[in-house]
Parts: structure tokens; C-alpha cells; sequence
């Protein structure tokens, strides 16, 4: 056998995973663009979640709650740029009962937080309106691009290759894995015991080229975000989101800082066709920004606001239906495990990607201990 386990997808999950798995078994990793992490993992908020948000008991609160923990040690040890900025969720009179809810998942959680009344608030951001707000202390940001150059850097120490410009051809299960990518314009093979599906938005397609039933394929449903930059010197010293919409198909759009001190605006929230991925930035939108910032930033200044990148949500929900938690699926051979799929790693995956690597990895270990 090459290897015993095969990674797909070179983002910030597929080198988590390399970088975890790597410790125990030998890693291949294929990546069908010539760099690692230009999709999802470069079009984000770049913001480490304190784990508010997310249906109770859900793998996306557990692996958040551990991943922000991880992440925060992992920038510390390994010298990757963050901030503890913190962040201010504001409320509007008739969002005061959601407010209060979130507040008590978070006092639930052990999630530190701070009630603020609209004086408290305005003492912090005088620029912001709002009725209440919760001050989030342990919500930050950080510099993804280096994160994920320490996570490949590490992966690769220990043994790992991570193959760039390496696009899965096929894969055919029996007894073992051959797994077809190109090499240099040339189909190539490699054996491998497992394979693990971190393709992100195509991980569907993924599955299904790798022989996973149907059934057990969930429908994606794109859900693209823009950004907009605001020109000039930040008006707030924090993140300031907006409460989030009903089923968490976005958080609002909200204000987040980068290291370098420069706000933008977003993400928003629109449902794509699948066939049709698009990370065109139109500058159209302009206009629902201002109207959407404004409700919290009245003095927003519409002209200051420029078109910047979009990144797309790999959801497992439609527009309007209950939001759904991270699934990982594992694949069977003949009661042989194969393999693991993920799907819908959206927000937050970035905070969760070194627990959701962990978590996978005792997990695999755990299989073939029994199996
Ligand atoms: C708008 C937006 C804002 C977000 N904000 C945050 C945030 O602030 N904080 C947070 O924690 N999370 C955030 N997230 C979520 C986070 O960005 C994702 O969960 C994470 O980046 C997913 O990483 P991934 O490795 O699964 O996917 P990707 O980064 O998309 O990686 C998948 C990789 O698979 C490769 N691939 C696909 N098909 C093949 C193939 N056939 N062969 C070989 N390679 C293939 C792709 O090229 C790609 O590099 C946000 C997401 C979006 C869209």
C-alpha cells in the first residue's frame, strides 16, 4: 500500500487533517489547484467564533467551543498573528428577547460575556446605535493565510506529502483504494487504505465519484457572502455584528477589522445554483450594505464602501429551512471502513478546524482498534 490514508482537498481542514493524521499514519494529500487553501479557506472572515451561535449539542458548537481553545494555543506556540479583539453583538428594541436568549446560552456555555445597556455600549463604540448589547471578550481574529502555511509546515515534517495541482480523477474501492489524479498532464495511481473527502464545496461530487449510495449524499445548497471593504480609518475598535438571522444562514452583516486595522462589511447572504459558483463581487449591492449598516452605524458613508471578495458556504440547508450541523459520513466496503466524508463545513470552520481534525482522528483511530 502507498499510503494509508488519502486526503482530498488542500483547505484549511484537509491540512488540519494532514497535519493531525500525520502523527499516526502515512498522509497523502491531493489539492487540484496549484496552491493550498484558495477557496473557502481564503474567503472568509478570517474570525475565531467564541461558539454562541450554534444549535445545542451540535458538532458545530462542540468542535467550535474546542477548536477556539486550540486555535488560540496554536497561534500563541506557533507565532501566527491573532487578536483577542472581542466582539459586540448589538440588539435593537425588538431583539431584546433574542439578546437575552443568546446570553444565557452563553452563561450555559461558560462563554464569557458582557450585558452592556445603550450607555455602556456608547462609552465603547460611540459610533454605534443599538438598545443592548453582548460584549464577547474571547472572539478574535487571525491571520488564516499564515495559519494554514504553519499547518502544511508541520504536516509535512512529520511525513506527509501534500500534492498541489493534483485533481482527483477516480477512485475505486477494492480491498484497498486506487486513487487516480494527474501528474504533470498524466493520470497516475496511488494504493491507500482510507480516503478522506475534504473538498469542500465539491465534496459532494467528490462522493459520488467515490462510490458513496446516493442516499447518504445531502443536497448543497451554495450560499454565496460578499464583502465590502470601508475606505479610510476604522470607526471601531471591536467586531460588531448585528443579531443573526433565524436559521443562521448569515450572522448579519457585520463589521469585522483584519489585522492591519481595515473594517469590512459582510458576509450577506444569497443561495446560488450549484451549477452556476460565482465569487464576482457586485457592485450593486452597495446600496443593501449602506441599508443593512445602517441600521447600527448610521453615519455610514455609502461612498466608503468598495467591492472586496466573496466566498461561498458549502450549506446542507435551503433559504428559510433549520440549519444544519457539520456531517460527517463515513463510507463501507463490504463492513470494511473506506472512508470519511465532510460535508457542510461552513462557519465555523476556520475556529473548528484543529478540534474537527482531532475529532477525525481519534475516531479513525478508535475504528481500527475495533475493526
Ligand atoms: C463567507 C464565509 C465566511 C466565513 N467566515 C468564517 C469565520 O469568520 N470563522 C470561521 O471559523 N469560519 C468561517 N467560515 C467557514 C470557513 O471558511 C470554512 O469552514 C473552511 O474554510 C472550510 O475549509 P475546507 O478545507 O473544508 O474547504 P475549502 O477551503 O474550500 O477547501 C477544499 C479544497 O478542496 C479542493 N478540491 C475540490 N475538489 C477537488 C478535487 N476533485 N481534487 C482535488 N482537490 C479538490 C479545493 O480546490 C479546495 O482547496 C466562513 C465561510 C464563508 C464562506
Amino acid at each position: 500500500m502507498d499510503f494509508d490514508v488519502t486526503i482530498l482537498g488542500g483547505g484549511v481542514i484537509g491540512v488540519a487533517l494532514a497535519r493531525a493524521l500525520s502523527h499516526h499514519y502515512s498522509v497523502l494529500l491531493l489539492e487540484q489547484h496549484a496552491q493550498l487553501g484558495t477557496e473557502t479557506s481564503s474567503r472568509n472572515s478570517e474570525v475565531i467564533h467564541a461558539g454562541l451561535y450554534y444549535p445545542s449539542g451540535s458538532l458545530k458548537e462542540q468542535l467550535c467551543l474546542d477548536g477556539k481553545q486550540r486555535l488560540y494555543a496554536f497561534c500563541e506556540r506557533y507565532d501566527v498573528p491573532f487578536n483577542a479583539i472581542g466582539k459586540l453583538i448589538v440588539a435593537q428594541p425588538h431583539q431584546l428577547h433574542e439578546l437575552d436568549a443568546l446570553a444565557s446560552k452563553a452563561r450555559r456555555l461558560n462563554i464569557p460575556i458582557e450585558h452592556l445597556n445603550r450607555q455602556q455600549l456608547q462609552a465603547r463604540e460611540p459610533l454605534v446605535v443599538a438598545e443592548q448589547a453582548l460584549f464577547s471578550p474571547t472572539t478574535g481574529i487571525l491571520d488564516s493565510h499564515t495559519y494554514l502555511h504553519r499547518l502544511a509546515q508541520h504536516a509535512t515534517d512529520q511525513g506527509a506529502l501534500l500534492q498541489c495541482h493534483s485533481p482527483l480523477l477516480a477512485a475505486r474501492f477494492d480491498q484497498h483504494w486506487h486513487i487516480t489524479t494527474e501528474q504533470q498532464g498524466h493520470p497516475f495511481t496511488v494504493t491507500s487504505r482510507y480516503c478522506i473527502n475534504a473538498t469542500g464545496l465539491q465534496a459532494q461530487a467528490t462522493a459520488q465519484r467515490c462510490g458513496l449510495a446516493a442516499n447518504q449524499i445531502p443536497t448543497l445548497y451554495p450560499c454565496k457572502g460578499h464583502y465590502f471593504s470601508y475606505q479610510g480609518r476604522s470607526p471601531f475598535q471591536h467586531l460588531i455584528y448585528p443579531m443573526p438571522e433565524a436559521n443562521l444562514a448569515g450572522l448579519g452583516i457585520h463589521a469585522t477589522l483584519d489585522l492591519a486595522g481595515q473594517v469590512r462589511f459582510g458576509p450577506d447572504t444569497q443561495y446560488l445554483d450549484a451549477e452556476h459558483l460565482s465569487y464576482q463581487v457586485d457592485e450593486s449591492r452597495r446600496a443593501l450594505f449602506a441599508n443593512a449598516i445602517q441600521q447600527y452605524f448610521p453615519s455610514c458613508d455609502a461612498t466608503r464602501l468598495q467591492p472586496e471578495y466573496a466566498g461561498i458556504r458549502p450549506k446542507l440547508h435551503a433559504a428559510h429551512q433549520p440549519n444544519q450541523d457539520f456531517t460527517l459520513t463515513p463510507q463501507w466496503h463490504h463492513q470494511q471502513l473506506a472512508g470519511l466524508h465532510l460535508f457542510g463545513i461552513e462557519s465555523p470552520g476556520l475556529t473548528a478546524s484543529l478540534a474537527l481534525a482531532n475529532h477525525v482522528t481519534e475516531w479513525l483511530r478508535s475504528q481500527k482498534q475495533t475493526g
